[in-house]
């Protein structure tokens, strides 16, 4: 579970131009070691907080998205400050428009979304060591195992009203 117990969250570019609001706590967070995400990030892992689109509440202007390849080959949209190019968040083809994968780095407090679960453990940097008490798994993982009930059950809702149709990748 997440610690964010003080909502909203806060976040946005190192510019200023794309500030935005979490409404509600995320779906779920993910540390993804995959190979992919240390490329974009330029680091060991990303950390992405999974949550519905219309509860991210734009506070200034609109970040830019910016097609960009995945693992998968369907692709992802990167979103991107038209200004400082900082990335904010993604939507990858899996999930579709109706999910968020927000950069936990761009929040004002990121200390406050630790991940949920640690993906594709299989290619994480050797010196990163995983704490104990994590999930943890080797590539990705069934959300019915792992997702708390009340995140199983806004993803249901988002569905019912059309959106976010398919299985939410990494
Ligand atoms: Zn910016
Ligand atoms: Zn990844």
């Amino acid at each position: 579970m997440t610690s964010a117990d003080d909502l909203p969250l806060e976040g946005g570019c190192t510019c200023r131009a794309v500030r935005f609001r979490l409404a509600s706590r995320p779906l779920f967070v993910h540390c993804c070691h995959c190979t992919w995400c240390q490329r974009e990030s330029g680091a060991s892992f990303a950390l992405n907080a999974m949550i519905e689109s219309e509860r991210v509440e734009l506070l200034g202007g609109a970040p830019e998205l910016v097609e960009t390849p995945s693992a998968s080959g369907a692709g992802q949209r990167i979103a991107r400050c038209p200004r400082c190019r900082v990335a904010v968040w993604s939507h990858y083809a899996g999930a579709g428009d109706a999910i968020r994968f927000v950069r936990v780095g761009t929040l004002d407090e990121p200390g406050r979304l630790p991940p949920d679960i640690h993906i594709f453990t299989a290619s994480k940097q050797p010196w990163v060591v995983l704490p104990p008490g994590t999930p943890a798994v080797p590539a990705y993982y069934d959300r019915r195992t792992y997702w708390p009930a009340e995140s199983l059950e806004r993803l249901d809702a988002l569905r019912a009203r059309g959106a976010g149709r398919h299985a939410p990748p990494s």
